[in-house]
C-alpha cells in the first residue's frame, strides 16, 4: 500500500489515490486511478444541474474528468489468501505508470481511458494471510461466533511460534490421509470410502482450544466470502438467502465496490483475478450461458478468449478460427456433445477461457459473485482469471495425466521449491505435542505459497501474460470523437418566432424572415463517431437500469438559444464497433432501444378541468434513426447575439468529448 501511495505522489499528473471505504478492521480499501488528470470531460462540467453534486456527499460525489473516458477496471485479492492478483495489479500499476514517458501506446491508453486499480479488495485477509501467516480467504469481522460473549478469542494459534499457521497432522484410525511414499513430506487425502492398509492420520491447520470449549477455532476473526455477497444471483430460486453474509453488499467491502461501480459508469471493462489454475472464467456462474446476449459471447470468446488462449499458449478451438462454419460445427456437436449449451453455441469452451456454471448438469456454481454482477446489471465486460498454474507458468515444468497426475505434480512442486527456493517455502515435520490431540507434527507450505505464483521467476511471467492480456483489452475500448461540427449562419432576423423552418421527411425547408436583425439563423451540424473497436455499451448495456445510450449536446446560453429544429440534447443511440465481431451475424440492436417516448406522470386532473393535449412530439429529446458507429446530426437553432456555442457529445463509456462552434 506504500507501494500506490508512492505512485500517487510520484506521478501527480496521471495517477490519484482514493480511499474507497474500509474493512471491518478498519483497514483502507485503496483504488489508484490512472489517467491523465490534464485531459477528459464531463457533462457535469458542461451543463449546469438544477443541484449540483457537491463535494462531501457521499453517494453523488461531483465526476471526475477521468470518468469521461473509457473506464477499466482492475483488482485483486478479493479472497485474502489469493495475493497474485495484487502483485498483477501493482505489475500493471508500474507498466503503466513508467511506461507514459517512453511508450506511446502507453501514453495514449493512459491520455484516453482510466484505470481503476484495486490491489487489495479484502485488506484484512490479505494482511492475516501475509503478516500472519493465516489462509485467510474471507474477510475479518468482529463477531461472536460461537455466543460465548467474547469475540474473535478462538482462532487459529501458532503453536510453534515459527510465525506461520501451517498444519499439524496426527495418527488417528478415523483419518481421512495417509503418507505418502515417494515424499514422506506430502499427506495424500483418501476417497470417500477407500480403504488402506496404511496408517491414517488426520490434518488440522495449526490450532487450539482457547477458550475452554472443546472446540478450536470456532471463533476466529474469519468472517464471510465477499466474492459471494454481489447482488446478482445471489437469492435461491426458492427466494432465501444462498450468497453469503446477511444481505447483498453487507460487507462494507463489497459495500464500498457497490458504490463505486454505482458512481463510475464509465466502467466497461473488469477483471477480478483469483487464483489459481491459470484459466479466466467469463461470465455466468450464477446462470446459464445463454442469459448472455450473443454478440457479448462473440466477443467474450471469439475476441478476448481467443487472445488470452494465444497468451497462455493454449489451443484455440477450431470453432473460433474459422467462425464462418459455426453452423457446421453445431451440427458436429450434436452428435457428439450432450452440453446443450455447447451444442447452441458451436463449441465448447476451453480449459483456459470457460464459464464456472456447470454447463452439461445444468446447475449454477455459486451464489452472488463480482464478475455476474458487473456483467448483468452494470453491462461490463467482466471477467475473473484464475492466475497461477505452476504447470504452465513454471519453465520446464514436467507435465502429467492419467490418475495419479495430482499426486505428481504436488511432488514436483515440493521438488522444484527444494531446487530454487533452498525449501524455504516449506516447513519441514517437526515432532510437536498438542495439548488436546497429543504427540504429532508441525509443518507443510507456508500459507502464502500455496495456491499463489511462486516469487521470482515464475511471479514474473504470471505479471506479465496478465499485463499483456488487459493491454489488449484497452484496445478494444471504445473512443467517441466529435470529428466534425459547423455552425453556419443562414441569415438573420429581428425576431427569432417568425424564422420558420418546414420538415417533410428529412428535408428541411427554411423559410426567411425579415431583414437583418438581432438573430442569426443558425444551422449547426455535427460528425460523430466512435473510433474504438468495441461499441459504447455491451449488447443490452444501454438498456440496463443506471446505464443510458450516447447522447449529443448543443449548449449555449440558455435565455439566448430557441431551438427551431432538434431539442437541446439528441439521443444517438449505441455508437457501434468499428470491429468486425467473428461469430455474430445477428441485428444491429443497439439501434435505439425502442422509441422511448418521455414518460410522463399521470397528474391528477380535477373532473371537468380541460386538458391541454400537447403532440408526442414535443417532449423529450429527438432520436437521432441512424446505426452504426458514424452519426451525422444537425440542428437549427436562432441565436440572439454572440453567445458561444459547444457541442458536447457524451456517452457513458465512449467517453465524453467537447467541441467549440465556430459561427460561420
Ligand atoms: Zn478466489
Amino acid at each position: 500500500m506504500k507501494y500506490i501511495k508512492n505512485v500517487a505522489k510520484t506521478y501527480p499528473n496521471i495517477a490519484k489515490l482514493i480511499e474507497i471505504g474500509k474493512s471491518n478492521m478498519g483497514r483502507p480499501i485503496y483504488v489508484l486511478v490512472i489517467s491523465n488528470m490534464k485531459t477528459g470531460t464531463t457533462i457535469d462540467k458542461l451543463v449546469k444541474l438544477r443541484n449540483m453534486r457537491k463535494e462531501g456527499v457521499k453517494n453523488v460525489p461531483p465526476m471526475k474528468p477521468y470518468q469521461g473516458k473509457p473506464g477499466h477496471w482492475i483488482c485483486g485479492s478479493t479472497h485474502g489468501n489469493e495475493h497474485t492478483g495484487t502483485e498483477v495489479c501493482l505489475y500493471i500499476i508500474d507498466k503503466l505508470v513508467s511506461g507514459y514517458g517512453s511508450d506511446l501506446k502507453i501514453k495514449q491508453i493512459v491520455d484516453d481511458q482510466t484505470f481503476y486499480i484495486c490491489p487489495a479488495v479484502n485488506p484484512d485477509g490479505l494482511f492475516n494471510s501475509i503478516e500472519k501467516g493465516i489462509s485467510q480467504r474471507a474477510n475479518s469481522m468482529k463477531k461472536d461466533d460461537d455466543g460465548d460473549g467474547k469475540v474473535n478469542e478462538d482462532g487459529f494459534d501458532d503453536l510453534n511460534r515459527d510465525g506461520y499457521i501451517t498444519q499439524f497432522r496426527y495418527k488417528d484410525q478415523k483419518g481421512r490421509y495417509v503418507i505418502d511414499d515417494v515424499d514422506p513430506r506430502l499427506t495424500v487425502r483418501l476417497g470417500r470410502n477407500e480403504e488402506t492398509k496404511k496408517q491414517r492420520y488426520s490434518v488440522i491447520m495449526e490450532d487450539k482450544d482457547n477458550d475452554g470449549d472443546g472446540k478450536r477455532g470456532e471463533d476466529s476473526e474469519r468472517g464471510i466470502d465477499l466474492n459471494r455477497n454481489f447482488p446478482e444471483g445471489w437469492f435461491k430460486e426458492d427466494g432465501m438467502a444462498g450468497g453469503s453474509g446477511d444481505y447483498p453488499t453487507s460487507s462494507p467491502e463489497v459495500h464500498a465496490i457497490a458504490e463505486f461501480f454505482t458512481n463510475h459508469r464509465n466502467i466497461l471493462m473488469a477483471q477480478f483475478y483469483h487464483t489459481s489454475g491459470g484459466f479466466t472464467f467469463r461470465p455466468l456462474g450464477t446462470a446459464p450461458h445463454n442469459k448472455l446476449h450473443p454478440k457479448d459471447v462473440a466477443v467474450f470468446d471469439m475476441i478476448m478468449g481467443k487472445k488470452y488462449l494465444e497468451i497462455i499458449g493454449e489451443e484455440v478451438p477450431e470453432a473460433w478460427k474459422k467462425p464462418e462454419s459455426l453452423s457446421k460445427f453445431k451440427e458436429e456437436l450434436k452428435e457428439k456433445s450432450k452440453n446443450k449449451y455447447a451444442i447452441a453455441r458451436g463449441y465448447e469452451l476451453p480449459r483456459g477461457w470457460r464459464v464456472s456454471y456447470n454447463e452439461t448438469r445444468d446447475r449454477r456454481y455459486a451464489y452472488g459473485m463480482a464478475m455476474d454482477w458487473a456483467y448483468m446489471q452494470y453491462g461490463i465486460y467482466s471477467i475473473t482469471t484464475e492466475l497461477w498454474n505452476p504447470q504452465k507458468d513454471i519453465k520446464d515444468f514436467p507435465q502429467f495425466d492419467g490418475a495419479d497426475a495430482r499426486i505428481q505434480r504436488e511432488r514436483a512442486l515440493l521438488k522444484y521449491q527444494d531446487e530454487k527456493y533452498g525449501g524455504k517455502l516449506f516447513v519441514p515435520w517437526k515432532k510437536f505435542k498438542h495439548p488436546e490431540l497429543g504427540e504429532g507434527e508441525i509443518g507443510g507450505w507456508i500459507p502464502k505459497y500455496r495456491s499463489n505464483a511462486l516469487p521470482g521467476e515464475p511471479l514474473l511471467g504470471v505479471c506479465e501474460k496478465h499485463w499483456q492480456f488487459e493491454l489488449f483489452r484497452a484496445g478494444l475500448q471504445p473512443e467517441v470523437v466529435i470529428s466534425d461540427a459547423k455552425a453556419r449562419v443562414l441569415y438573420t432576423t429581428n425576431n427569432a418566432n417568425t424564422a420558420g423552418v418546414s420538415q417533410k421527411g428529412d428535408q428541411v425547408t427554411i423559410k426567411k424572415g425579415k431583414s437583418k436583425g438581432r438573430y442569426k439563423i443558425i444551422e449547426v451540424t455535427v460528425k460523430i463517431e466512435n473510433k474504438g473497436k468495441l461499441a459504447t455499451h455491451i449488447a443490452r448495456g444501454a438498456q440496463l437500469a443506471g446505464n443510458r445510450e450516447d447522447v449529443v449536446w448543443l449548449i449555449g446560453e440558455r435565455d439566448k438559444i430557441t431551438f427551431l429544429q432538434g431539442t437541446p440534447f439528441q439521443k444517438l443511440g449505441v455508437l457501434e464497433e468499428t470491429m468486425k465481431i467473428p461469430g455474430y451475424s445477428g441485428p444491429s440492436f443497439s439501434a435505439p432501444p425502442q422509441q422511448q417516448r418521455m414518460q410522463r406522470m399521470r397528474r391528477y386532473v380535477p373532473p371537468g378541468f380541460p386538458v391541454r393535449r400537447w403532440p408526442r412530439q414535443m417532449f423529450g429529446p429527438k432520436q437521432v434513426k441512424q446505426t452504426g458507429p458514424k452519426r451525422e446530426v444537425k440542428w437549427l437553432i436562432a441565436v440572439e447575439g454572440n453567445t458561444p456555442l459547444k457541442i458536447v457529445v457524451t456517452s457513458q463509456k465512449g467517453g465524453t468529448k467537447v467541441k467549440n462552434l465556430s459561427i460561420q
